[in-house]
């Protein structure tokens, strides 16, 4: 039976740097929509918070339109479908779809589809077989294109990208080195993940002391770059760059509360002829199906392994959220709001 209100959480108003919950966001009351014909309401069972809505929260040029304030925040969902007047869905069906912070979401059926969860688990579909696997697969196959034997490295490795890179490169026969923070983290990328070694970036705050890391753990030097955090981490591994490496710039997370970014080694992309290219993973909407394929037969046989971060309900959403971009998650952050 379909509940008459639910709760959302709209953009309050813009931060700059760190959001702050109560100013920034704000928790609403809303009424269940009825279903009009071509609709489908879903109750959203996970949300995922992800990297990137920071960077809609400012007013900026970028490559999406920003976050409209007063407006229910945007993100990615998973969720069953409780009425529909729309001939491709069902109640009972489960979907991922982009419904935002909300306990219920209303849909034209455009960017809603359906899931099997008969191997993978619903909430997987916003992690390693969702957007963030598709991103690692995209980067790492399409503009990394690393050969076996050669040596991947990855920031935020224990995160929902980052994860996935690392196994994938694995697969590949690559050597796979993580950078993460804390020694927790770094023990689950080596131990559960494969990875063949980790740099705890807390313990290598400056260029000269992530050099050495490198060195130690990429003694071949680093074919291919997948780089999810810039800083001091981006920019000691440019120096450690073979000629002709690639590199798959992915995210600058370290900035995205107007931390400091700059680079010292620019040098190193010309001296060692570096391909460097950025970009989003929406707009590759071709390489969806084959990687999806790939993911989702790897997380149903067990190949590739994930961990979630989950908040219990959406009145938790901005404290993770926030928690999030300072590395409180630990693999990806989700919130549960069944
Ligand atoms: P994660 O699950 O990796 O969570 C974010 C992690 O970033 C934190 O756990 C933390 O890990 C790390 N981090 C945050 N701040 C810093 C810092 N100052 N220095 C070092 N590490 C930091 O998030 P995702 O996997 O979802 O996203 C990873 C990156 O990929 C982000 O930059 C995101 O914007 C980007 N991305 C890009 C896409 C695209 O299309 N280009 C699509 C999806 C994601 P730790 O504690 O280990 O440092």
């Amino acid at each position: 039976m379909t509940q008459k209100t639910y709760q959302r959480i709209v953009l309050a108003s813009r931060p700059q740097g760190s959001p702050v919950a109560p100013t920034h966001f704000r928790l609403e009351q809303a009424t269940v929509p009825t279903v009009q014909p071509g609709q489908v309401l879903v109750r959203n069972h996970y949300l995922s918070l992800d990297p990137y809505m920071r960077g809609r929260m400012e007013d900026m040029k970028s490559y999406a339109a920003p976050q409209p304030v007063g407006e229910t925040m945007v993100g990615g969902t998973v969720g069953i479908v409780e009425a529909s007047q729309h001939p491709g869905f069902k109640p009972g069906d489960a979907v991922v779809g982009y419904l935002g912070w909300a306990e219920y979401g209303l849909s034209d059926g455009k960017m809603l589809n359906k899931v099997d969860t008969t191997h993978v688990p619903l909430s997987a579909y916003l992690g390693p077989v969702g957007m963030p696997g598709v991103t690692a697969w995209y980067g790492l196959r399409r503009i990394c294109e690393p050969k076996p034997g050669e040596t991947v490295l990855v920031s935020a490795a224990s995160g929902a990208v980052g994860s996935v890179v690392g196994q994938l490169a694995k697969s590949i026969g690559c050597r796979a080195v993580g950078i993460a923070g804390g020694p927790e983290k770094c023990a689950y990328v080596r131990g559960e993940l494969g990875f063949d070694a980790c740099i705890d970036h807390r313990e290598h705050t400056d260029l000269k002391s992530m050099g050495q890391a490198l060195k130690a753990a990429a003694p071949d030097g680093i074919d291919c770059l997948f780089e999810n955090v810039g800083g001091v981490g981006f920019d000691a591994a440019l120096a450690r760059m073979n000629a002709f490496g690639r590199v798959a710039l992915c995210g600058l997370i370290a900035g995205y509360e107007g931390g400091d970014i700059a680079l010292q080694n620019v040098r190193a992309l010309l001296v060692n002829r570096l391909k460097l290219q950025g970009f989003i993973v929406a707009e590759h909407l071709d390489a969806w199906p084959a990687a999806l394929a790939e993911l989702g037969a790897g997380v149903a046989s067990g190949r590739i392994k994930y961990r979630e971060s989950i908040a219990q309900g959406l009145a938790a959403a901005p404290e993770a959220f926030i928690g999030m971009l300072h590395g409180k998650n630990f693999g990806k952050q989700l919130v549960k709001l069944t």
